[in-house]
């Protein structure tokens, strides 16, 4: 396995890191400065000054870094493009100033890869230039979605039209004022074997029938301006030709789209966790209690030197992961995937669990982003699947490989 970083990855990190330096972490007051503070996503506005930053990173060439087709983005490896994620993981606003925010990632990988030449002029165009905002709706408050067969939302074909039935919720991005358009994964054809049921479908969100019912809020936060949104699809009709790729053919399409976007999360919940050690660090050196810098009282120096072996751990499995998509596709890294999954939002919030009463009563308040790394990477053990059924999938394949290797 060889994860040395190339030329190109080299100089884009050099490039990035700059850019976070000079443009990104300055702006982060600003941004949430103009943030209104309300939980209704109607009153929502995006701030300025992350359209300030969005020209500027284009402007830089530091723009769709994550995407390996070299006709819509940077054309990178996984392995090339997770070093840039995990500098990107160390803002919040990051991610969106380089056009690398979920779920816009996911949907445009999507569009790229499964999407018609008209879905790509209509929807692709403006997610690529950073004009417009989307959605997934896969999940559903009345089903166990963890399971995403359990999907019962419809999408049905009546004559050439789709019509889009049912209620999806956790719908991140759908509150963001520059939001037009959801994928959609309704169930098409009840009979048909389990992973041929559900189709994907591009719903406009002025489509008649589309309704933002509320906004969640997470750990008491609406995360303003992006949310995420329960949803109801009321007798939509849209042309058939909004269904991607075909009918029937949701899974497929899921499949190509959470191999890659794993790697992003996990790589920026590494970034996280290595903010979260740094302010650690920072404060334990610089304050003093009892006639000792905190660092060098009770076991502050082990907390140190473990987060520091756990984020080593969590930063190499990831990049096996991510090689192993390149060299041998994502089936052949789906136990790795989970594993990640697993261990790298976790170290995340260990390190900021760790850092918070370093920071004594700061550490939990809002001069610090450390209550936020904690709900964020405590949210990300949910997000992309909880972590008991990454287990449960990392436990099939060891017992499958087990078997296979004994012969049994
Ligand atoms: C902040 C946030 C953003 C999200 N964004 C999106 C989005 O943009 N689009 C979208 O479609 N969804 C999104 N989701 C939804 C997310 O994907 C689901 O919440 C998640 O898949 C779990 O589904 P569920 O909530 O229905 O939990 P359930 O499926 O009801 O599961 C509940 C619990 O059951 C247990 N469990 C389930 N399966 C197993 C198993 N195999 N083994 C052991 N225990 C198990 C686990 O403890 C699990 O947490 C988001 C969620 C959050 C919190």
């Amino acid at each position: 396995m060889d994860f040395a970083h190339s030329e190109r990855t080299q100089a884009l990190r050099d490039r990035l890191a700059r850019f976070m330096r000079d443009e990104v972490a300055p702006a982060e007051t600003a941004y949430r400065a103009e943030l209104g503070g309300s939980g209704d996503w109607r009153v929502w506005r995006q701030p300025a000054v992350m359209e300030a930053l969005k020209a500027k990173a284009r402007d830089a060439g530091l723009w769709n870094l994550f995407l390996p087709e070299a006709e819509y983005g940077a054309g990178l490896s996984n392995v090339e493009y997770a070093p840039l994620a995990e500098i990107m993981g160390h803002s919040f606003i990051a991610p969106e100033a380089f056009n690398c925010n979920a779920p816009d990632t996911g949907n445009m990988e999507v569009l790229v890869r499964y999407g018609s030449q008209s879905q790509k002029d209509r929807w692709l165009k403006p997610l690529l230039a950073g004009e417009i905002r989307s959605a997934f709706c896969m999940t559903e408050p009345d089903v166990a979605s963890s399971d995403a067969t359990n999907m019962r939302a419809t999408a049905t074909i009546q004559g050439n039209q789709i019509v889009l039935d049912g209620r999806k919720w956790w719908s991140t991005g759908i509150g963001h004022p520059h939001c037009r358009f959801a994928i959609f994964m309704g169930l098409s054809d009840p009979q048909a074997p389990a992973h041929q049921r559900h189709s994907m479908v591009i719903c406009p969100l002025d489509a008649p029938g589309v309704q933002i019912e509320r906004m969640l809020a997470v750990f008491h936060d609406h995360d303003e301006p992006s949310g995420h949104g329960e949803v109801s699809f009321t007798d939509v009709h849209l042309p058939v030709d909004h269904v991607i790729l075909g009918v029937g053919r949701g899974f497929e399409i899921a499949q190509g789209r959470l191999g890659p976007g794993r790697i992003h999360h996990c790589m920026r919940a590494i970034g996280a966790a290595e903010r979260a050690l740094s302010l650690l660090c920072a404060r334990a050196a610089t304050r003093t209690a009892f006639g000792k810098p905190l660092i060098e009282l009770g076991g502050n120096a082990d907390i140190v030197a473990d987060l520091r072996m756990a984020i080593e751990q969590a930063r190499l499995l990831t990049l096996k992961a991510a090689w192993l998509i390149d060299t041998h596709g994502v089936k052949a890294a789906m136990s790795e995937i989970s594993q990640i999954k697993v261990i790298a939002p976790m170290v995340a919030q260990k390190a900021a669990d760790a850092a918070m009463p370093i920071h004594g009563g700061a550490g939990v308040s809002d001069d610090f982003p450390l209550a936020a790394l904690y709900a964020y990477a405590r949210v990300l053990r949910l997000a992309d699947g909880p972590d008991e059924v990454h287990r449960g999938v990392i436990a099939k394949l060891e017992i499958k490989a087990q078997k296979a290797r004994s012969g049994a």
